[in-house]
């Protein structure tokens, strides 16, 4: 409970249960975290892409996008990159109660919050799964799609995760994606396979 007092949890007239059936969904939260420019975006949207396709119901939560909206109030401080997490585990949540795969792409660099997401899922009995991406620094670097990295050793960006900030890997990931080994391709059909394994792509 927050900070709102004289707040009631109304349950509604549908089970989770209920609206999967009646829908033919299974929902659920994959939690791609690693460094900028492991390749998280480009994962998740092929994944989503493909899921979609096959008319699974799939949506992705990409950390610069949310930015934009629902996390515009938040920067890059540790507090709010606490309460941005914290904010799209709750919306990965909400995603896959209603039925969905909630494909989340965050850095998401600290490990308490990425446990802080899994416990609110394993609470609502909802599967959550998390997908370490796994590009080292160098590649990262290297890659550097959005120059940032550049900007960060410049100095223009302060708290740049890898770089002045820490990154704190999964300790049991379920799935480890090493993006500078696999092709896009083979890190999607891994994902599906992450999916299947867990009873999750199949209909009810
Ligand atoms: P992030 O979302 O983690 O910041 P992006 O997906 O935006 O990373 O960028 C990753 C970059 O790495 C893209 O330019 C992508 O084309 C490239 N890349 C090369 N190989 C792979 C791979 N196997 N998986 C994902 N991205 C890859």
């Amino acid at each position: 409970m927050g900070r709102a007092t004289n707040v009631h949890w109304y349950q509604g007239s549908l089970t989770r249960e209920e609206r999967w059936s009646h829908l033919g969904a299974k929902g659920c939260t994959i939690w791609f975290t690693g460094l900028s420019a492991s390749g998280k975006s480009t994962i998740s949207s092929a994944v989503e892409k493909v899921l979609v396709s096959r008319g699974v119901r799939a949506y992705r939560l990409d950390g610069d996008n949310l930015r934009h909206g629902l996390n515009a109030d938040l920067g890059f401080s540790a507090d709010d990159r606490v309460e941005n997490v914290r904010r799209v585990g709750e919306v990965a949540r909400l995603f896959a109660d209603a039925g969905s795969v909630a494909l989340s792409a965050f850095i998401s660099p600290y490990l308490r919050d990425r446990d802080a997401c899994r416990q609110a899922h394993d609470k609502a009995g909802l599967p959550f799964l998390e997908v370490f991406v796994d590009a080292p620094l160098a590649v990262c670097e290297q890659r550097d799609p959005k120059g940032l990295y550049q900007k960060a050793r410049e100095g223009l960006i302060q708290g740049f995760t890898g770089i002045d900030d820490p990154y704190e890997p999964p300790r049991n990931p379920d799935l480890v994606l090493k993006t500078h080994e696999m092709s896009i391709d083979q890190c999607v059909d891994a994902c599906l396979g992450l999916l299947e394994q867990n009873g999750l792509l199949s209909g009810p």
